[in-house]
């Protein structure tokens, strides 16, 4: 390596290897209110979830909680605090330094978890986290930077170990004509020379996104209940068959909730980029992106209808606007 300054700043980086901290602790113990927020959300109608005696029929002490909520239970606060009882040291210091170092943006690019049991109402949760890997210098599409990979490990009230949650993020210095401001015809430009993720076509999604070749949304129906399910999945939630078949979505619907990404500009999206829950008539909920309207004139529980576009060669979306 031959920059002095830049081995300098990987050898400081090794020193955050490893080096575990925690405990975190929840603000609250697992219970029932949280989990039907989150169930409401996601529309998971999962009965062990929102129902006691269908939990204990299962086996549960209580009301179990979606494992995917894992990492709810030991979040800051609004303030940016952790639970009492927590450690004061800063998990993230490798980001605080790295913005020191004029390493200023950051992006999510992994995130995987592993459960060990379900969490029931009444578990009382924390978790301790290290920096497991931090890669060599790398430049992307993004920027100059660095992959830096966090695990987090998660315990109950008997220090026993629940889940795990391995975090990967790229922390990075942009390109410069990548900091131009959102909706300039340079930063649009700059964008899109990279292209969108190519969806994986499976033996359990291929029809899906044939079917937007097609020009057709097609939403899988259980062939043992009827229900409907999206996206696509090879079991029914609500009866475990394996059987199904699809109807074809007539594309109107609602918008539940939406967010507008703002910063950091993601290629090859445009920005501001709206991304709305759609609650279709067919009776599923869809993800996809808003489009033909501002932003700010967004209303939930606008009546929004899909169009299927073809948004870069051969691959197609299902996009919603405003009626
Ligand atoms: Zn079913």
């Amino acid at each position: 390596m031959a920059d002095p300054d830049r081995e300098d700043l990987e050898q400081h980086l090794q020193s955050f290897l490893d080096q575990s901290v925690g405990p975190y602790r929840s603000w609250h113990r697992v219970n029932r209110d949280m989990i039907a927020n989150w169930c409401d959300a996601m529309g998971d109608q999962n009965p062990i979830y929102r129902d006691e005696d269908a939990a204990r029929a299962q086996g549960f002490s209580g009301i179990a909680a979606p494992p995917s909520m894992l990492q709810v239970w030991t979040m800051r606060d609004y303030n940016g605090d952790y639970a009492p009882g927590s450690a004061s040291e800063n998990p993230f210091a490798i980001l605080t330094f790295l913005d020191g170092e004029d390493f200023p943006s950051v992006v999510a690019v992994n995130y995987q978890q592993t459960y060990q049991r379900y969490l029931v109402e009444g578990d009382q949760i924390y978790h301790r986290s290290y920096i497991a890997e931090i890669s060599p210098q790398k430049e992307t599409g993004l920027g100059v930077g660095y992959f830096i990979t966090e695990i987090s490990t998660f315990f109950d009230q008997h220090d026993e170990k629940i889940g795990e949650m391995h975090f990967r993020l790229f922390k990075y210095r942009p390109h410069p004509q990548k900091e131009m401001g959102a909706g300039s015809s340079e930063a649009a430009g700059g964008l899109q020379q990279i292209k969108r993720f190519r969806p994986i076509e499976n033996h359990d999604s291929e029809h899906y996104w044939q079917g937007l070749r097609d020009g057709k949304l097609l939403i899988q129906k259980c062939d043992t209940c009827s229900t409907l399910r999206h996206p696509p999945s090879p079991m029914c939630p609500s009866c475990q068959s394996m059987d199904w078949s699809c109807i074809e979505s007539k594309g109107k619907g609602i918008v539940h909730s939406y967010v507008v990404m703002h910063h950091p500009p993601i290629p090859p999206f445009d920005y501001p980029n709206a991304i709305g829950l759609i609650d279709l008539e067919d009776g599923v909920r869809i993800i996809s992106q808003i489009v033909g309207i501002k932003p700010n004139d967004i209303d939930i529980g606008m009546s929004v209808r899909m169009t299927i576009d073809e948004v870069e060669d051969e691959l197609f979306q299902p996009l919603f606007r405003p009626v």
